[in-house]
């Protein structure tokens, strides 16, 4: 079959769509994951991850040396994470290398993903252009397909079991991808033109990244997390 990424044909891994520590180890035996709260589709326990047969062997390789750099990452800063308040802003040195082309590679991945979780996102106008920077290591303009880190905080509290499906959306003209895993919210910029705010919330080649963190209702998540709260207590 032929791999997404490079093209060859070659076998295929079973390739996570999110990486798998986004499930596993970011949680502690008190917090411990119990599935998917998608605000659209119903929550699905005992949860897995999402994994489809997309990547050959050397794709799969390289993209998970992205995320391993991106688990150390947030393995470090999750205690400060969760910690936020309402207000707080965290920076914090990363490379901006293997981060952006972490993220750029889920981006991609949750565009070709099939899995119904990943069916209300799809962007195959810029799948190819995806594909190009990470196949070549390149992982573009800080305004390229930049994103913005939120943490919602609902009544100061971090919800880190929280995942919403991603979704496309307009921001000031602007197409977005909003979506949230590990209790983090991401704004992908798919379009960008002329947004100094958002521009400054985007990883930068100095190798800052910064996490806001701000009360879910005042982000654009409200009306959907109030809906999540409502599936989730009727299924308590
Ligand atoms: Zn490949």
């Amino acid at each position: 079959m032929q791999c997404a990424l490079c093209q060859n044909t070659k076998k295929l891994c079973k390739s996570h769509i999110i990486p798998e520590f986004f499930y596993k180890e970011l949680y502690d035996k008190k917090h411990r994951f119990k599935g998917v709260y998608s605000i659209w589709g119903k929550i699905v326990f005992h949860f897995k991850g999402f994994r489809e047969r997309l990547l050959c062997e050397d794709c799969e390789k390289k993209l998970s040396s992205y995320e391993k750099y991106l688990r150390d990452v947030l393995l470090e800063q999750y205690p400060k994470i969760m910690e936020l308040k309402v207000g707080d802003k965290l920076y914090f040195n990363v490379n901006y290398k293997k981060i952006r082309l972490c993220y750029l590679s889920i981006l991609w991945r949750m565009s070709i993903a099939t899995k119904r979780f990943f069916k209300n996102f799809s962007i195959p106008e810029y799948e190819g252009k995806l594909k190009d920077l990470l196949n070549r290591d390149d992982p573009g303009n800080p305004n390229e397909f930049g994103y913005i880190a939120i943490v919602p905080l609902m009544n100061n509290s971090f919800k880190r079991a929280w995942f919403i499906d991603p979704h496309l959306g307009k921001m000031n003209g602007d197409d977005i991808c909003f979506v949230m895993f590990g209790g983090i919210l991401y704004i992908f910029f798919i379009t960008f033109t002329n947004n100094p705010r958002a521009a400054e919330a985007f990883i930068q080649r100095e190798n800052k990244w910064l996490i806001t963190a701000v009360d879910v209702k005042d982000t654009l998540l409200d009306k959907y997390i109030r809906n999540a709260q409502k599936i989730i207590k009727k299924s308590q």
